[in-house]
């Protein structure tokens, strides 16, 4: 079994990579801490997830004598709320899960942020084992101990850091996910290899067709290696005070675009993608990229089948990608700490004022109108 850890001292964990479905191996890690016999555990997971999946843990669990209880909310972005939150300390709480009890989070980036953030607050905090099953969150949700949902004015503005005790990613649960959501993975997965590793950067492209297909083979090398990546940013910055900004390259504008765009109509990498282009653009009007990286990152994600034509009809408009961005919590007023690139591999973290960034960017919306007429 091939495995990745996090180095986080007494919080250390590692990432388990399987072929086949979960169930077994969580029931393994479940005994090893401590939890099998007579143990309880709230099982999280999504409507499209839950009838596929749960089954297979639900049974690994009862067989080392744990009794499931599981909470099931509708798949999607929309559920990503303090409502959904709600609903689950209920359940749990009505479901008796004590201290000793622990939560397993059985989905894609939804699910583990919900359940994230459900673990992190009952008892003041239990132990939660991330179980992820779609390719964006085997390589980036699970791993790092961000937890949160969405509020009106913003995403992820509610929510905690809570490092999982493990994770398990199995490559089975992949071949039901549709080809969009392998797309958006693919998104996360060049977000980490433009941030530190131009090596990866241009083997995805050597093998987007693979990776698209989701091929075992090409699959299970880019999530051990984005992993790898995530758990080596997160291993020196845990709590986001410094370095561990430069994994939100492409998000500040990509959350913007995701909001704006009504939360499900674009996916989380679609908008990471959009995102990222513009990051790249703003790199290189600020003098700090060549025209060639630019190239470089919109050609990698048009081969990786992702949007990368950022000013279009179809898209919400540049005001509403900006009044979103601006809520962020990664602004300060009217000051933003924006991630750059200067090449492959070498991300800056930069402040700026709000009007520069939208000075900039107005004028490669001209530009790109230019191009067009
Ligand atoms: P998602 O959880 O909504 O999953 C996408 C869709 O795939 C859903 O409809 C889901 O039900 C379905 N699905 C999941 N696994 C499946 C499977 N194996 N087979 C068939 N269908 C399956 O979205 P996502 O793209 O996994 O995650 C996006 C979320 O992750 C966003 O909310 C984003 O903010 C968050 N995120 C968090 C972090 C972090 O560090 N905590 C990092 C990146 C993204």
């Amino acid at each position: 079994m091939k495995s990745v850890t996090v180095e986080l001292g007494q919080r250390s964990y590692k990432i388990d990579l399987i072929d086949s479905l979960p169930g077994k191996r969580v029931a393994e890690i479940a005994h090893e801490l401590g939890r099998s016999n007579h143990g309880r555990c709230l099982l999280v997971t999504d409507s499209n997830v839950g009838p596929l999946y749960a089954a297979d843990t639900q049974e690994a669990l009862l067989q080392v004598g744990i009794e499931v209880h599981t909470f099931v909310f509708k798949a999607g972005e929309e559920s990503k709320s303090l409502e959904t939150l709600h609903a689950g300390l209920d359940f749990a709480l009505n479901h008796s899960i004590g201290r000793k009890d622990f939560v397993i989070a059985l989905g894609g980036g939804v699910v583990g942020d919900m359940a994230g953030l459900i673990a992190s607050l009952l008892h003041r905090g239990i132990p939660i084992i991330q179980v992820p099953t779609t390719l964006l969150a085997q390589i980036d949700s699970s791993v790092g101990g961000k937890t949160a949902v969405n509020h009106p004015t913003g995403k992820n503005l509610i929510g905690a850091f809570w490092q999982p005790c493990a994770v398990v990613a199995s490559q089975a649960v992949l071949t039901t996910l549709d080809e969009r959501h392998v797309r958006s993975g693919l998104a996360e997965g060049l977000k980490h290899a433009i941030i530190r590793s131009p090596a990866l950067f241009s083997w995805m492209g050597q093998h987007a067709h693979e990776l698209i297909t989701c091929s075992a083979e090409e699959t299970s090398h880019l999530v051990q290696q984005c992993c790898q990546i995530k758990a080596s940013v997160v291993a020196d910055d845990e709590r986001d005070q410094g370095i561990r900004a430069i994994l939100n390259f492409g998000h500040t504008l990509g959350h913007g675009y995701e909001s704006a765009a009504g939360y499900g109509v674009l996916t989380h990498g679609e908008a990471i993608s959009l995102g990222m282009v513009l990051a790249a653009q703003i790199s290189h009007a600020f003098g700090h990229a060549s025209e060639k990286i630019v190239t470089s990152i919109t050609d990698a994600l048009k081969e990786l089948g992702l949007p990368h034509v950022p000013f279009s009809e179809h898209l919400p408009t540049m005001d509403a990608v900006l009044d979103i961005a601006r809520s962020d919590k990664k602004g300060d007023g009217n000051r933003i700490s924006f991630i750059l690139i200067e090449k492959l591999g070498s991300p800056l973290i930069r402040a700026f004022d709000w009007s520069q960034i939208e000075e900039v960017l107005s004028v490669c919306q001209r530009r790109a109108l230019e191009e067009e007429i």
